[in-house]
């Protein structure tokens, strides 16, 4: 069996990334941390497609629920191990700086940057010991530019291309790759809310990208063909800069 797991699998990128790999035979491990409704259906589209997987709740920013959770898939899985991580659990909470509190920025570095260290760190040793392995985190197109009104997202999505690339050079020689992929953006809850009418006038493809748009990337760089791409933030937003 060849498992995948996916933080932040139940809705938008994740769900889609999850249905992608499943795709490609993965066996897909679905982390969410409180709609379980919603990753139950990910779970039923990922089986009415053919694939199969399984559902394991924790929060990314809890490194005690993760190790909880973790050694639980290991006891009942002893023969196996967790070659792929796509550590896609965000959230946004935007504000002006000046006007921002600081569980509106701690919330937010807990989620996607203590997340990604936690929880990658926890599945490297196995990685490494294997010699086989792909992590992809799931920054953004803020992190590359900075967007007004998103100093903290910004912040931890930078963070997360820079720690992308130093861990990269660590695991290179391990067969273990490592890369970063950086959405505009993507039709998804998390961007619901925006008034996508104008803001698509920005995008030269203008249009907001398909959560499937970027599952396709991810894929790839889970896949034998990306084997030599390592250490990269890989930009996908419709010509957006
Ligand atoms: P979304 O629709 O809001 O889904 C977020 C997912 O993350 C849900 O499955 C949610 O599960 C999970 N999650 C949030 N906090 C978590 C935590 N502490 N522990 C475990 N799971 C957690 O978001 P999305 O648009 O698909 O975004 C996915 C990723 O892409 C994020 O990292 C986001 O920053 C990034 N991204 C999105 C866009 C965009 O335009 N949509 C652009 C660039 C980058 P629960 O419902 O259980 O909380």
């Amino acid at each position: 069996m060849k498992y995948a797991l996916v933080t932040g699998g139940s809705r938008g990128i994740g769900r889609a990334v999850c249905l992608k790999l499943a795709e490609a035979g993965w066996q897909v491990i679905i982390n969410y941390r409180s709609g379980r409704d919603a990753a139950e259906e990910t779970l039923r589209l990922v089986r009415e497609a053919g694939g199969d997987g399984e559902l394991l709740p924790f929060d990314v920013a809890d490194a005690d629920a993760i190790e909880a959770a973790l050694a639980d898939w290991e006891t009942q899985h002893p023969d196996d191990y967790i070659a792929v991580l796509v550590n896609n659990a965000g959230i946004r909470r935007d504000n002006l700086m000046v006007f921002m509190q600081n569980a509106d920025w701690h919330n937010v570095m807990d989620t996607t940057l203590n997340g990604f260290f936690y929880t990658t760190r926890r599945l490297l040793k196995n990685m490494i010991t294997h010699r086989s392995g792909r992590i992809v985190n799931m920054a953004s197109l803020s992190g590359l530019k900075g967007m007004p009104g998103q100093t903290n997202y910004s912040a931890a999505k930078a963070a997360l291309i820079g720690a992308t690339k130093a861990l990269a050079a660590e695991v290179a020689p391990r067969g273990v790759t490592v890369n970063a992929v950086a959405p505009g953006f993507i039709s998804t809850d998390m961007t619901a809310e925006l008034p996508e009418a104008e803001l698509k006038k920005m995008v030269p493809m203008r249009r907001f990208g398909r959560p499937e748009e970027v599952a396709a990337l991810v894929a790839f760089l889970v896949s034998p063909d990306a084997a030599y791409i390592t250490g990269q933030a890989i930009s996908i937003n419709g010509g957006l800069y």
